[in-house]
């Protein structure tokens, strides 16, 4: 049975985008499940090809950044960058995973930039059969025939007229003048037979004489990519519907070319153009988003000229005066970052990192994507990888738009979090921290999984869990009390809340250290104290919460006095008597 053989193409221009995890899950997923179902000897290669062409805005960061992004969530590629391996630096104080990627049938690099010679190569064959063509225009020139078409309401298309010489263009471009290389586009229909949208034909004024290769050297992203797919042996083409139209060119140039090793004429791959992802308002979901909330959030804020301090390492007062009045213009993300904690607003996630960032669980993620335009034909909603790696298909692929539910995902995160025991997330919490929560160190191993129990009931995140048990983070002394709280709990009653509590301290402190402070034996001396006086367990917990949170609302006080200790919950309890006595 023949392989199966897919690729995820990113271009380095930035972090991974929730779309093009998608892209590479579905490639993944579809590699695996279609070479199961071939059965026999069939093999699957999901391959990872680095698209970095556009030198001026690829970066190493971005490359190292999506490597991770997929590695973190289990989409990994049989072949492609190594990365724990040599030649991959990772982005400082990430963890490389184990090693991932390789070139099992020597068809990389997977660098396009590393390629120039493969595709100068059929450049040159190219040329040699009047396929292409050197093109000396300058952008003056462009401009003026793009505007003659449109002042005659023509759609513009560049086409090599009559008069071109080809022997005198050859002979400039062997001597060295600076051009680009296009396409003699046969203009004749080219038909799409996409496995999601149906057969398409688009018609020749589709496609003109588009440039194969730039003026700097480098391939355009149409002509490498069907160079690169064909020589990496590509069979299937998962991509998003915004590369529709790339489609007709892509098989337009298949169909001219021929290996130049075998002869052989190159290979249509079959396409599937999948929806794309919106937000729930049908608006794009962009990084511009993260924009727009904090945007809308430091309008609302009473002090403008603080916000200017807020963000100025990473953009000026100009640039911030600019943004707050420019829908389309944006700061650089580490100025948005600052803006968005200053302002204590959570920005929308919209790039992998985001949701790792936030605290989802990387499973959860794929689970929840694998359903932005797929669906396993019944009403089951909750998998994993293992199960796309052999039901995932085509066929179930939707046409129309998805819409991306962040409140869908979030439930999702949050029935994995209550589904774990209090030690596999705490495990996972640790790790997670260890990236970004570096508070969540001063919670010891032994008391963190008490911590897990105690937040996972109000939290979706790892992020949100953290926030549940935001309390211990503070320093004993500074801890501050919410005054309604202490009205309300502690000055109020017969016994007053704080007589209680001085009442109720000696129990607390009649418990052991270490081991013996758990939260059962915290919980029972409430209790006992609450029945000894004929008390409700509110008219004791509250005073007790107050004195340990500063707040009347918190997790279950056993839990949160275990969290905190011994010392530091006799400490609280003390500081708390004295500052309202
Ligand atoms: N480098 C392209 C992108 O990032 C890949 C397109 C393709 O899959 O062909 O959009």
């Amino acid at each position: 049975m023949p392989d199966v053989i897919t690729r995820f193409a990113p271009s380095p221009t930035g972090h991974l985008h929730i779309g093009g995890a998608r892209t590479a899950l579905f490639c993944w997923a579809f590699a695996r499940a279609e070479a199961k179902r071939r059965g026999g000897d069939a093999r699957s290669t999901f391959l990872l090809r680095v698209e970095d062409t556009d030198q001026a805005r690829s970066s190493e960061q971005a490359v190292a950044g999506i490597l991770e992004d997929l590695a973190w969530l289990n989409i990994h590629w049989d072949e492609g960058p190594r990365i724990g391996g040599t030649g991959f630096q990772p982005v400082p104080g990430a963890q490389p995973p184990t090693a991932i990627g390789g070139d099992a049938r020597r068809v990389g690099p997977f660098f396009q930039a590393q390629r120039l010679a493969i595709y100068n190569q059929y450049i040159d064959w190219m040329l040699g059969h009047d396929l292409a063509y050197p093109a000396f225009d300058t952008a003056e020139q462009l401009d003026a025939q793009r505007k003659a078409a449109a002042d005659r309401k023509h759609t513009y298309r560049y086409k090599r007229d009559a008069s071109y010489d080809r022997d005198a263009a050859l002979a400039r471009l062997r001597a060295g003048e600076p051009c680009v290389i296009r396409f003699n586009n046969p203009d004749a229909p080219v038909h799409v037979a996409d496995a999601v949208l149906g057969d398409i034909t688009f018609e020749p004024e589709h496609i003109d004489d588009f440039v194969l290769r730039k003026a700097d050297g480098f391939p355009t992203y149409h002509f490498a990519v069907v160079i690169d797919d064909e020589l990496m042996g590509v069979t299937h083409i998962l991509r998003g519907q915004e590369h529709l139209n790339n489609t007709p060119r892509h098989v337009a140039l298949q169909r001219a070319l021929r290996r130049t090793d075998t002869d052989q004429p190159f290979r249509t791959p079959v396409y599937a153009h999948l929806p794309l992802i919106f937000n729930p308002d049908g608006s794009k979901m962009s990084k511009r988003d993260k924009d727009k909330a904090a945007r809308d959030a430091a309008k609302k804020a009473a002090d403008t000229a603080a916000l200017a301090t807020v963000v100025a390492p990473d953009a000026s007062p100009e640039q911030l005066a600019t943004w707050l009045d420019d829908k389309r213009s944006q700061l650089p993300t580490n100025a948005l970052v600052r803006l968005a904690a200053h302002l204590s607003l959570d920005l929308p996630e919209i790039e992998v990192e985001d949701f790792r960032a936030s605290g989802y669980l990387p499973e959860v993620l794929c689970n929840y994507l694998a359903l932005l335009g797929w669906n396993p034909g019944n009403d089951l909603e909750k998998f994993d990888l293992a199960f796309l790696a052999t039901t995932f298909d085509l066929d179930r692929i939707g046409k129309t738009n998805s819409k991306f539910d962040r409140d869908k995902l979030r439930a999702f995160n949050a029935d994995a979090l209550r589904a774990m025991t209090p030690e596999a997330f705490a495990a996972r919490w640790r790790e997670w921290a260890g990236h970004y929560e570096p508070r969540l160190a001063s919670i010891p191993d032994g008391t963190l999984p008490i911590a897990a129990r105690a937040a996972a009931p109000r939290a979706s995140t790892f992020r949100d869990a953290v926030a549940q048990i935001a309390f211990a983070f503070t320093a004993d002394d500074a801890l501050a009390f919410d005054p309604g709280a202490v009205q309300k709990v502690l000055r109020k009653g017969e016994p007053t809340g704080l007589e209680t509590l001085r009442d109720l301290a000696p129990s607390i402190g009649a418990i052991p250290a270490n081991a013996a402070f758990t939260p059962e034996a915290i919980d029972a001396a409430i209790k006992s104290f609450a029945e000894s006086r004929s008390l409700g367990m509110g008219k004791v917990a509250q005073p007790l919460r107050v004195a340990l949170t500063g707040t009347s609302v918190s997790p279950g006080l056993g839990d949160v006095a275990a969290i905190l200790g011994r010392d530091r919950t006799l400490a609280r309890i003390e500081r708390c008597l004295a500052a309202h006595s």
